[in-house]
């Protein structure tokens, strides 16, 4: 039976519009849902939308929309951002679908006969302008982040509360026997300092707007976030629960590596293996933000560089694993562009394919393939460096680069040569199908081979092969 192999992204919220930042993460899920689709196991990939709250019905009353009207456009963006990188899920959820509501109301359900949810009284600073509460951690100077000078007030409201202090001893346990469920590890170190301080309740309900899933206990209430936003997870998992990895930010960290294990305890659900917490990126040494104005939408990029580029950048750039922040730059990006994909890939695959089309290959012992190093690639894939996996593939690139200046096949039409040289390409192109699927499939296509893993160490049975068209024009 096929390995099930289940990944998810962070659900973004409809009050933004994608950029890069976004892209980065779909694109790692994404490449991680095809190197798993490429070693044959059976594949689960979830991403979607986030799409209740007070701040969305307050966007959509501003642009004269209703909320379902407003959502139903925004998370229209994200999906055809991510669409145009091709990145792929099994669904795309929303949590305004049917689905969800009625798996949320179970989840409650279940902590309520666990005895873990009690009415109480939410207290917090709000701001009159946001119609919003701003979290301490949010304000500045006391004040709200979004309207500075503006007033904020003390407010209480009636909340019903999930007891999240009693599950501390839990996950401290937690994190000690399954270091993985945190990762990269400085961020295991900062939640477990946290934890070890103490635990507030947590408070799941507002009255103060009804976009939202209708608390199932107390019909005057809607669901407050977490207990909303979280169980997406659950929700789309399909048969494939737990699941083997949720990549999201460091700033939701802490959602995820406390509030969640805790609530699926409560719930009597099994816990995810691991969730990855990533660095952020800044744009051309800029912060990403509305008000700076520098939000470009990944399907404008898309336009300029192509999908491809793009991923390969983003996986190859910046080690993902490290949990750093980086900078996308276009700069850096048109230079690998050029150096990488068009002169070291792209030169190998069109010269190959041009001799061998004029002189024929015939099949021998590739020694050359031998100096791919496949175990060490996968093994870096597993552990989230994709950039050290890419650095791999394409040092074998540049072997077989190599192997075409000393053997000069154009001077003695060695159909041998050829050979090797063609069935490496084989195994590249199969191996780079997570990273750039586009290009992968065009090479596949040219030479007539599968995308299969089990491929990569059988030599290639074309006889004809045609001379390839330009993979990677240069910027
Ligand atoms: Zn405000």
């Amino acid at each position: 039976m096929a390995k099930k192999f289940y990944v998810t992204t962070a659900i973004d919220y409809v009050n933004a519009e994608p950029h890069i930042g976004h892209a980065y993460q779909k694109i790692v899920a994404d490449a991680l849902a095809r190197w798993h689709k490429l070693l044959g196991d059976e594949v689960r990939f979830l991403t979607g939308t986030d799409e209740h709250g007070k701040k969305v019905q307050n966007a959509a009353k501003a642009a004269g929309k209703s909320p379902k009207e407003f959502v139903d456009e925004t998370s229209k963006k994200f999906k055809e951002a991510w669409k145009a990188l091709n990145v792929i899920p099994n669904r795309f959820i929303r949590t305004t679908d049917k689905d969800h509501a009625k798996i949320v109301k179970e989840f409650i359900e279940k902590c309520e006969k666990k005895g873990d949810i009690y009415k109480g009284t939410y207290e917090g600073n709000y701001c009159v302008n946001c119609e919003a509460y701003v979290t301490e951690k949010d304000l500045v100077d006391g004040e709200c982040p979004y309207h500075p000078g503006k007033k904020i007030e003390k407010i209480s409201e009636e909340s019903y509360f999930f007891k999240l202090s009693k599950y501390q001893n839990f996950l401290l346990d937690l994190y000690k026997k399954h270091p993985e469920f945190v990762l990269p590890d400085s961020r295991r170190n900062e939640i477990i300092n946290r934890v070890k301080d103490g635990l507030n309740d947590l408070s799941i309900t507002r009255t103060s707007f009804d976009w939202g899933i209708p608390f199932p206990l107390d019909k005057k209430h809607v669901t407050y976030v977490w207990f909303d936003a979280l169980i997406n997870y659950y929700t789309g998992e399909d048969g494939f629960w737990p699941a083997d990895v949720h990549i999201l930010g460091k700033d939701n960290t802490w959602f995820h590596t406390v509030y969640w294990p805790a609530m699926l305890k409560s719930a009597g659900y099994k816990l995810p293996k691991t969730t990855f917490n990533h660095g952020f990126l800044t744009f051309n040494g800029q912060k990403i933000s509305k008000s700076l104005g520098n939000v470009i939408s990944p399907v404008v990029l898309v336009e300029k560089y192509g999908a491809d580029s793009i991923r390969y950048y983003a996986l190859r750039h910046f080690p993902f694993a490290n949990g750093d922040d980086g900078d996308f730059s276009e700069e850096v990006l048109v230079r690998r562009h050029n150096d990488e994909l068009a002169n070291k890939l792209g030169n190998l695959v069109s010269r190959v394919s041009n001799l061998a089309e004029k002189n024929g290959i015939a099949k021998c012992e590739n020694k050359l393939l031998k100096k791919l190093k496949l175990k060490e690639i996968g093994k870096l894939i597993d552990n989230f460096e994709f950039d050290k996996a890419l650095n791999l593939i394409f040092e074998f690139i540049d072997v077989c680069n190599e192997y075409v200046q000393s053997e000069k096949p154009w001077e003695t039409k060695d159909k041998k040569v050829l050979y090797e040289l063609v069935d490496s390409i084989k195994a590249v192109a199969i191996l780079l199908w997570p990273f750039i699927p586009e290009t992968s499939e065009k090479i596949a296509k040219g030479f007539g081979f599968k995308i299969d893993y089990k491929e990569i160490v059988k030599g290639i049975k074309v006889k004809r092969i045609k001379k390839s068209e330009i993979l990677f024009k240069k910027i």
